[in-house]
């Protein structure tokens, strides 16, 4: 029996999609004979494009915190002291209240605060719910943990908005917490205040946490203003996740913070504390140099670098938007507001038999890559980051438009 036990759950892990599994096997089968250069629009790592670059001020800080020479040691596991209370003044700047340091635990990246939340909240029966489409590093470690996933929908036709009455209808007396993803990924929406609101009214009511993973904070660039989830902590306890990857255009420094945003303290009791602090044992954190540059990567990065950031994002987006509207077989129901991905849909062409299938002969035939829907949740969709060399980003589009018409040719007859 608890042989049967471990297996079925070793099953489940193994049958949990990862982007990097399926973007490696896009990469196996570009077909070198082609004899194209690669464009990827796959994963959200822009540092690869010289567009861009983070700002000079955070390399200085941390080449400076690394010869100083006193960062070469154990950081406290949940954080050095001076980078908790930076976090937390950074993020108090858009509260309506004043995160304390304590507040603030010090993670490898906004994965590692991901694992946190979902390790701290998995107990024996209880469930999650997880939106979909979504990030599939939640059900990878919700797998892990054995905690129990249940998606409810994000709504393309109003914007990705959550269905709420789906997150009523799936939530018991065992549901731990709701995650939301703002800044969208994958599908690029910026929710509004009221939307918000809303979230955390229906969390309150479910008695459940919220789970605020904005990693893409504050990289908005359409009609909605990025509005932290925080702001509603005292309806709701909220876990904010973040990091530095992202707006900073570091994914590899892997430094990000899990905070316990609840004013209130409905969460935040000494026990739950102590267990957290525990669990950081576990971990270590970051290295100490990284930590140790962070108040400075805060206090120095300029506004200009941000709205440089902003204004290379929403350029993209724009040619994005616009060339996928000259493909007859995609659509985009919602143009992107934030982050570095959108979501389109697919119209199937008769020798296309799936989201997989065209992506695999896409990055055959044209040596693009683009994520299957599937390995976010929705089949017959696909996922495409813009955060890429403009001029690249219009050449890979340029190559998918040409794909779709070969296709749809080939299922006319023609
Ligand atoms: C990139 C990303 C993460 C992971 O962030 P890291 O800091 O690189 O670990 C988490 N959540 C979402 C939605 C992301 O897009």
């Amino acid at each position: 029996m608890e042989k049967g036990i471990t297996r079925s759950h070793e099953v489940e892990t193994s049958n949990t999609i990862t982007i990097k599994g399926i973007l490696s096997l896009l990469m196996q089968s570009i077909d070198e004979r082609v004899g194209r250069s690669v464009i990827s629009l796959g994963m959200g790592d822009p540092s690869a494009y010289s567009c861009f670059h983070t700002t000079p001020v955070a390399q200085e800080a941390v080449v400076d915190a690394l010869q100083c020479d006193k960062f070469n040691g154990y950081s406290p596991t949940v954080g050095l002291p001076q980078t908790r209370r930076a976090v937390a003044e950074f993020l108090s700047r858009d509260l309506p209240y004043k995160l304390s340091a304590d507040d603030v635990f010090i993670t490898c990246g906004c994965t590692q605060s991901i694992d946190v939340a979902v390790a701290m909240l998995a107990h024996p029966g209880a469930n999650i719910l997880l939106p979909r489409p979504g990030f599939p590093i939640y059900e990878l470690s919700a797998s892990f943990r054995h905690l129990e996933v249940r998606h409810f929908d994000l709504l393309p036709e109003k914007g990705w908005e959550v269905d709420l009455n789906a997150v009523e209808a799936l939530a018991d007396e065992n549901t731990v917490a709701l995650v939301i993803i703002n800044p969208g990924n994958p599908c690029g929406n910026v929710y509004s205040y009221q939307h918000l609101k809303r979230i955390a009214e229906t969390a309150e009511k479910l008695k459940i946490l919220v789970i605020a993973d904005e990693v893409y904070g504050h990289l908005a660039f359409g009609h909605n203003p990025f509005i932290p989830m925080g702001v509603f902590g005292s309806i709701v306890p909220v876990l904010t996740l973040g990091s530095l990857s992202k707006r900073w255009i570091v994914p590899g420094w892997r430094l990000g913070w899990f905070v316990i945003s609840d004013p209130v303290g409905t969460f935040r009791k000494p026990k739950t504390v102590e267990r957290i602090k525990k669990y950081f044992d576990l971990l270590g954190g970051p290295a100490t140099f990284i930590q140790a540059a962070l108040p400075r990567i805060i206090e120095e990065t300029d506004e200009e670098f941000f709205k440089k950031t902003i204004r290379t994002l929403k350029q993209a987006s724009d040619i994005c938007y616009d060339k996928i509207r000259e493909i007859s077989c995609i659509t985009c129901p919602h143009k992107p507001e934030g982050s570095m991905a959108v979501m389109l849909n697919l119209e199937l062409l008769e020798d296309i038999c799936d989201d997989s299938d065209f992506c695999f002969k896409l990055a055959k035939e044209e040596s693009v890559i683009v994520l299957p829907g599937t390995a976010v949740g929705l089949k017959n969709w696909i996922r495409v980051t813009f955060a890429a060399d403009p001029a690249l980003l219009e050449e890979a589009l340029e190559r998918v438009k040409i794909f779709c018409q070969r296709h749809a040719s080939r299922a006319l007859g023609a």
